[in-house]
């Protein structure tokens, strides 16, 4: 049976800094809220839900997550509404404040998912939104009031029975922790793109011998073993002087970049103009900014949109016949990342970035999905927590 909302109970820290301000640069994941949201689940039952100074977790070193990696997580955001970031940019002070989540069921039917391939127990993701909501309206004030900031959440599930059996591990610990970010990439002193609409396009190394994720394989759930993998090549192509890798799957086929997913913009040979990507083969990873996209494409409907197998071959080709439009990576974190160099088999191509909406697909979702995520375009994506005391 899942744990209840009704059962949450909320310990409050009295040691509550003030929020960042971000006047100096603050690297992504590295600044923390007070409390912590928990919920255990031992002797087959949830334990109560609750909200809680957050701690350090103490485990015994026989537990499961230490030895088999039995870990997954989400990450996702939540963000001032815009008539909060605009009475602050006036000097008005708040005693209310309107926070909202972006498309929050998403990450949570993805984090049952990963939680189910470990074997772990599953819950009613309702009851866990609203513990969720909970918990952010704790943690509102640290809510950045500013356009293209968020509260970046961090749920997550690690397995920690105390054996060195290498079996499911039947006591989980389910927590959340959350940490305020600001627009992924910070423009360079002087940068024409400033603020939140700016965007950082990267050198990408294609790689072709080291896998990420393959048919059968765990590339389509968020377990934390999907990241610890790769972490060698990325290194690897960072030495080279590349920003990402291009995952390739079992038979070549392009993947995912980084730990984003990819989309490629291009003219067919017939001059039609597509959006393609890699399909959700179990391979690629269910992004909610991806299916953010695809839908938004979908409903633009000015490019045809393909979810299908393509290969790198069909990349070149296109870059060298002057049919590609421009490539980019997506999620949560950057929402776009344009690319504007591939490299493969020791050879650099030029990829287009337009840096104009009217032409940038990439520009014109970052642009669309921020304005949906703060409430300046109302969509049912964005789940307003409402009138959340300001203290
Ligand atoms: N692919 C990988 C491997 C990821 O880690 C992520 C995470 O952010 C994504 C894709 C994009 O997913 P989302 O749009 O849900 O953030």
């Amino acid at each position: 049976m899942s744990f209840q909302f009704s059962d949450l109970t909320i310990q409050r820290s009295d040691n509550l800094p003030p929020p960042e301000t971000f006047e100096n640069p603050v690297l992504f994941g590295t600044v923390f809220t007070p409390h912590m949201l928990e919920i255990n689940y031992e002797n087959h039952q949830w334990s109560k839900p609750i909200i809680k100074p957050r701690e350090n977790i103490s485990l015994p070193p026989q537990c499961s997550v230490f030895h088999y990696g039995t870990s997954c997580f989400e990450g996702m955001k939540a963000y001032a509404d815009v008539e909060d970031i605009e009475k602050v940019a006036k000097g008005e002070t708040l005693t209310t404040q309107r926070v909202r989540l972006f498309r929050p069921d998403k990450n949570i039917a993805r984090l049952q998912n990963s939680m189910a391939r470990l074997c772990f127990p599953g819950f009613d993701s309702e009851e866990f939104l609203r513990c969720l909501e909970e918990y952010v309206k704790v943690e509102a004030n640290y809510v950045p009031k500013q356009y293209g900031y968020s509260l970046y959440l961090r749920p997550t599930a690690i397995g920690v029975s105390e054996s060195l059996k290498a079996a499911p591990a039947p006591n989980v610990k389910l927590f959340v922790i959350a940490s305020p970010v600001g627009p992924y990439y910070t423009p360079a002193a002087g940068e024409e793109h400033a603020g939140a609409l700016a965007v950082h396009p990267v050198k990408l190394l294609v790689e072709e011998n080291v896998k990420r994720a393959w048919p059968g394989g765990t590339g389509g759930c968020k377990l934390g073993a999907n990241y610890a993998g790769p972490m060698l090549a990325q290194e690897e192509a960072h030495a080279k002087g590349y920003d990402q890798v291009l995952w390739l799957g079992a038979n070549q086929e392009v993947q995912e970049v980084g730990a984003m997913n990819f989309i490629c913009v291009w003219k067919t040979k017939e001059g039609k103009t597509e959006l393609v990507t890699a399909p959700l083969d179990g391979s690629v990873l269910p992004g909610v900014t991806r299916d953010s996209i695809l839908q938004l494409v979908r409903e633009w409907g000015e490019i045809t949109v393909r979810e299908c197998n393509y290969y790198v071959s069909d990349m070149i080709a296109a870059i060298e016949e002057g049919r590609m439009v421009e490539c980019f990576g997506c999620g949560t974190a950057a929402i776009v990342t344009p690319v504007k160099l591939l490299a493969y088999r020791g050879v650099e191509y030029a990829v287009p970035a337009p840096e104009d909406a009217e032409h940038s697909i990439a520009r014109r979702c970052l642009k669309t999905i921020l304005n949906i995520q703060h409430g300046v375009t109302p969509k049912e994506w964005s789940r307003v927590l409402v009138n959340t005391e300001y203290k």
